[in-house]
């Protein structure tokens, strides 16, 4: 356990911005509401995409690449099975988490493994420059491992980082803390973030999440919260029927340039092009890419 945790805030962040999410298509039929990466807020550093995804067969992401960043695929409801081109393949389901490192080049497709609708998140976490070149790799969390702490009617699951004395066992190229907390009717949380990083909350469920300041007014489920500058987050379920379920996610700031073609994030467009003739020709990371194609 960490000292920290039982250090009361002594500048809590308030909410800077909120933005309700819309359904959106993406990919092959899939609906997302996405947050960080549309028209509004291209770019909250170092988060380059958050999606909400709802995805029903025959609907999903077929073979795609990325490269310069990471995915982190958070299943709420259903499962997802992926492929990539290295013979990585694996389903994930209520509650797993898979923290993909694409670096330098992963192909891969992502598409439901059940009846019924997949729901979860997908957070892209850019790499500074020096690991946007890296090796992939992945980091599979399964639900019955996901770390947790519970106390006072407030439940978190560690995706990342530390809260309540737990502390996931994921490896974050860039710094980057995701908290997955449900809070009872009438309980509140105190969460320390570090002081200079980017942090947001997204809202899952529930109406009436009051952030910040106890005086706010409640943000509704569906809405990504901006929080300012400030050494954590009080939050409160005002609440007297309903659960409040909602994620932290911070990051320490890149402050690099930031040149994005689709899946492809980079630092200048010399970079951007490359990466194209990369991805065209099969090299540089790509290369398995050239007999290829998933079962999916
Ligand atoms: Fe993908």
């Amino acid at each position: 356990m960490s000292l920290r945790s039982f250090v009361a805030l002594e500048r809590p962040r308030l909410v800077d911005r909120k933005l309700l999410t819309r359904p959106q298509h993406e990919g092959f039929g899939a609906v997302v509401r996405r947050s960080i990466g549309r028209y509004e807020l291209k770019y909250f550093d170092p988060f380059l995409v958050l999606d909400e995804f709802f995805v029903t067969a025959p609907a999903g992401f077929p073979d795609h690449p990325h490269r310069g960043f990471e995915t982190v695929t958070y299943m709420l409801q259903g499962a997802m099975t992926h492929e990539d081109f290295q013979g990585h393949k694996g389903t994930i389901g209520a509650g797993d988490l898979q923290w993909m490192t694409a670096g330098k080049g992963i192909v891969h497709s992502e598409m439901p493994a059940s009846h019924g609708t997949q729901h979860g998140l997908q957070l892209w976490i850019n790499l500074s420059s020096k690991h946007k070149m890296i090796e992939p790799r992945y980091q599979e969390v399964h639900n019955n491992d996901v770390v947790e702490a519970k106390k006072d009617g407030v439940k978190v699951r560690v995706i990342a980082g530390e809260a309540m004395g737990a502390q996931s066992p994921i490896y974050t190229k860039t710094p980057t803390m995701y908290l997955d907390f449900t809070l009872d009717p009438g309980s509140h949380i105190e969460q320390p973030i570090p002081v200079g990083w980017n942090a947001f909350v997204y809202v899952l469920e529930g109406e009436d999440g009051v952030f910040g300041s106890m005086k706010s007014m409640p943000i509704a489920s569906h809405h990504i919260v901006l929080l300012g500058n400030g050494d954590g987050l009080e939050a409160w379920n005002k609440s007297s029927s309903e659960a409040l379920r909602f994620i932290l996610v911070g990051g320490e700031p890149l402050n690099e340039s930031v040149v994005q073609m689709g899946p492809f994030v980079m630092n200048t467009e010399e970079e951007i092009d490359q990466t194209i003739e990369d991805f065209e020709n099969c090299t540089n990371g790509f290369e398995r890419a050239k007999h290829w194609s998933s079962q999916a």
